[in-house]
């Protein structure tokens, strides 16, 4: 019997679903066996084909995306409900994820650069018509519902998808690794690890086999979870850590501030140099999991 799924997009970027395209012909193997009740970004599903279905009806549901607005808020509680397993799928869903970097500005500011200052922009108009009322703040979808499995990336890389969904189809709950991406990244460490200067990731040409980090490029390898294949630092590109925290990290961005500040060799480079060379330090640290640091919640609460 075909597995029931749905596919629900919040507020995202649409990567995410259109990565599971990149599974080219492990799709073939696995579209006949969905049944797919609900997708409204790929076939004309509405909300009340939803509303309508029996609790608990749905096999297994994805979210993609963030709650922006009540309307994703409704969606997400309602996949919540009739779905028997839900998985947060990508990294927006997740942890937040980058577009969730608007959680550092007013609402308004991001909505007047988005409708009006914007290079792109030609109508100069905030829309008010039909526009659902927006939450104040990003949060993890995990604090409004419960999940039963997290499928993170930015997209999720198609192997981990396939492993994912292969397993879910034969009726396995899947289970992601438990180490950090310095475990599956080929490059060369050494044991002690100094550096004399923090790089841009443009700057010079890095070693091709060497630790990006030892080589004074920010990687965020020893603060991520592993199980992209390490995608980025085979291809030279320091990790921005999109797969998010690694096992037992509770702060991304603060695990990897300490991993960076423990390996400075301080003679060749201050404190105060070492702050100016990171040019924007929460889209460096905490690109993709600002709504799950535990930074911000420390500061509201103190205010
Ligand atoms: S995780 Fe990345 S690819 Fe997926 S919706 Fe968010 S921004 Fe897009
Ligand atoms: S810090 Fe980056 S380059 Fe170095 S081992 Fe870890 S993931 Fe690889
Ligand atoms: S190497 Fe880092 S940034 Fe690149 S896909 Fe993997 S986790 Fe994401």
């Amino acid at each position: 019997m075909p597995v029931k799924v749905m596919f629900v997009q919040l507020a995202s970027c649409w990567g995410c679903h259109q990565s599971l395209v990149d599974l080219h012909e492990t799709l073939a193997d696995v579209l006949p066996q969905l049944e797919i009740v609900y997708w409204h970004t790929v076939v004309d599903y509405k909300l009340h084909d939803v509303e309508k279905l029996p609790d608990g009806s749905v096999d297994v549901g994805f979210t993609e995306g963030f709650c922006r607005t009540e309307e994703d808020l409704y969606l997400l509680k309602l996949a919540r409900q009739k779905c028997k397993l839900l998985v947060s799928y990508g990294t927006c869903s997740t942890y937040g994820g980058s577009p969730a970097l608007l959680n550092l500005y007013q609402i308004d500011e991001g909505l007047k650069r988005k409708f009006m200052e914007a290079e792109s922009v030609v109508d100069k108009k905030i829309p008010d018509m039909h526009v659902p009322k927006m939450l104040e703040y990003v949060k993890p979808n995990r604090e409004y519902v419960k999940y039963d499995l997290f499928l993170p990336g930015c997209p999720p890389e198609p192997p981990l998808i396939a492993e994912v969904v292969t397993s879910l189809l034969r009726g396995e709950m899947p289970k992601l690794k438990e180490r950090t991406l310095c475990d599956e990244c080929p490059r060369v460490k050494s044991e002690v690890i100094t550096i004399k200067k923090v790089k841009r990731a443009f700057e010079g040409i890095p070693d091709p086999e060497k630790c990006l980090l030892e080589q004074g490029y920010i990687c965020m390898g020893p603060a991520t979870r592993e199980g992209c294949g390490a995608v980025c630092t085979r291809a030279g590109v320091p990790c921005r850590g999109c797969m998010g925290p690694g096992p037992n990290v509770l702060d991304q961005g603060a695990k990897m501030l300490s991993a960076l500040a423990s390996i400075v060799d301080y003679e060749s480079v201050s404190p105060e140099e070492l702050v100016q060379s990171v040019k924007d330090v929460v889209g460096t640290f905490s690109k993709f999991t600002l709504p799950s640091s535990i930074i911000p919640k420390a500061v509201s609460k103190k205010k």
